[in-house]
């Protein structure tokens, strides 16, 4: 951009790249740093940076944890037979937050050989007797569903999908917890 100075552009570039921040929302967010409350601006990229260096994945369910286990896979409470795939970490806390559901989690947010074998060791650790999918519907996770079902036919462990009432191409981050909560509870075999 001209009459920018390149700092300026740089953390405008930086800001644009983040998830749901369009070229407008970085600009607005840059000059609101930079000009507006610089305080504010040292105190998120403070934050960052704490985070970043506090926060790493759960060696059992990948999602978010300060220690080796998160404090759910370290919970002696939860049930451990019940094994949920998410497709990110943020989806644990969505479906924690919904309340309708007691057992553990698996965060599946690539199908690569690291992620798999992660996986069958998690099942192993905690004895999952049943996984539940609880993926947003689409043709590529009816891919994925398939595919893990295969992968662990010999099992003998039970497969579940959160029932239908998810409408297909919704986000579960837009769906109120009611409606996750019971699509949870009436989740249908497959
Ligand atoms: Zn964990």
């Amino acid at each position: 951009v001209r009459g920018l100075p390149k700092s300026f552009q740089f953390l405008v570039k930086a800001l644009e790249a983040l998830p749901t921040i369009g070229r407008k929302s970085a600009l607005r967010l840059a000059f609101h740093i930079v000009l507006n409350n610089p305080h504010h601006g040292v105190r998120v990229a403070h934050a960052i940076e704490e985070a970043l260096s506090h926060l790493t994945r759960c060696r059992r369910c990948r999602g978010l944890s300060e220690d080796e286990l998160c404090p759910l896979c370290s919970d002696p409470l939860r049930e451990r037979d019940q094994l949920c795939l998410v497709e990110s970490g943020k989806e644990i806390y969505l479906i924690e937050e919904s309340g309708g559901y007691q057992g553990l989690y698996f965060v599946l947010d690539q199908l690569d050989e690291e992620v798999i074998s992660q996986l069958k060791t998690t099942i192993e650790e905690n004895g999952t007797r049943e996984i539940i999918f609880a993926l947003t519907p689409s043709i590529q996770s009816e891919g994925t569903m398939l595919y893990i079902e295969e992968l662990l036919k010999e099992s003998g462990i039970r497969f579940s999908r959160i029932a239908q009432g998810v409408p297909t191409g919704v986000d579960l981050e837009n769906i109120d917890a009611l409606s996750l909560s019971r699509a949870l509870k009436d989740r249908v075999p497959r």
